[in-house]
């Protein structure tokens, strides 16, 4: 056997199907076979394959504005959210879910986070059947049709994965979507990405470039602050939550383009993957956690334009 024969000989090695233990190992660890309305594997049997989702500290919640502590000095600083980026979303059976290309991206700071830095991993989005539910947090009992979470991890711990191994790895911002009449037509690139991924590990660009500030309400100072979980498997309790007050409004037509995409659960009915027609959770109590308001809410009039 000549060198060369050798070489090709190697090559047919590396390049030979994989095993299945090879293949589990190449399976990113956050790409799992958890569903929402699934047998064996839906909402309540999380718990099963990660016991955290019964924990005493989970997420969602609702916000009782009676019962928030206020603190006028917990600010957020959103820092590099003006600038474009190029974005892409992909459909990962559970929800869609935005990331951003460059390597520098959108960081949060300031005091209600105890001046830590934050750096910005991915946009995602919870929905429903109908506009009376579909956001995870509620305020007041109210739910929104749909809620963004903006999912950050702590600088310091290098990667979103390597953050989830602390108390204080992840800063989640919320922001709730309201029914209007009149479409927002600041989603119309984020809608038209989302139509371009409707089945089950479907990736796009957002055509042109992914302005934040399309889906950030104008006001960012009033907001909620609690500790809680990440609301999908594996449920840890290392989230700060950050829940906007004013919402950001979309149509229902808009909406509805949400509903249309594909779980990563084969329908028993009809033989092909199931509509992601709602991927909330059902919320937790609280537990003796506080929820602290960075505005008086209940002196504001405000408040009653963010309740739905
Ligand atoms: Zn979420």
């Amino acid at each position: 056997m000549n060198f060369l024969t050798l070489v090709y000989a190697a090559l047919k090695v590396l390049t030979a199907t994989p095993s299945e233990s090879t293949i589990s190992k190449v399976i990113p660890p956050h790409e799992s076979t958890w569903t929402y309305d699934g047998k064996g594997n839906g909402i309540n049997d999380w718990y099963q394959l990660y016991p955290k989702c019964k924990g005493q500290f989970q997420s969602p919640i609702n916000i009782d504005t009676r019962l928030v502590d206020y603190n006028s000095s917990m600010k957020i600083d959103f820092i590099g959210f003006q600038k474009l980026y190029q974005a892409f979303i992909e459909n990962n059976g559970h929800t869609v879910q935005l990331g951003v290309e460059e390597s520098t991206k959108p960081v949060l700071t300031g005091s209600a986070v105890d001046n830590k830095i934050y750096v910005f991993a991915q946009l995602h989005f919870h929905w429903g059947t109908d506009s009376l539910l579909g956001s995870e947090h509620s305020i007041n009992s109210t739910f929104y049709p749909l809620e963004g979470h903006l999912a950050f991890y702590r600088k310091e711990y290098e990667s979103f994965d390597k953050a989830l191994n602390y108390s204080d790895g992840l800063v989640v911002v919320s922001i709730f979507f309201k029914h209007a009449d009149e479409e927002n037509h600041a989603l119309d690139r984020l809608i038209k990405g989302i139509q371009k991924i409707p089945r089950y590990r479907d990736k796009s660009l957002i055509p042109g470039f992914f302005n934040f500030s399309d889906i950030l309400p104008s006001n960012l100072n009033n907001f909620y602050k609690y500790s809680g979980s990440l609301t999908t498997p594996p449920c840890l309790e290392i989230v700060t939550w950050l829940i906007i007050a004013e919402p950001v409004n979309i149509s229902e037509g808009q909406t509805e383009i949400f509903r249309h995409e594909r779980a990563n659960m084969i329908s028993s009915k009809t033989g092909e993957y199931a509509y992601l027609n709602h991927n909330y959770r059902e919320q937790s109590p609280l537990n003796h956690r506080r929820v602290t308001a960075s505005f008086m809410v209940n002196s504001n009039t405000d408040q009653n334009e963010y309740i739905a």
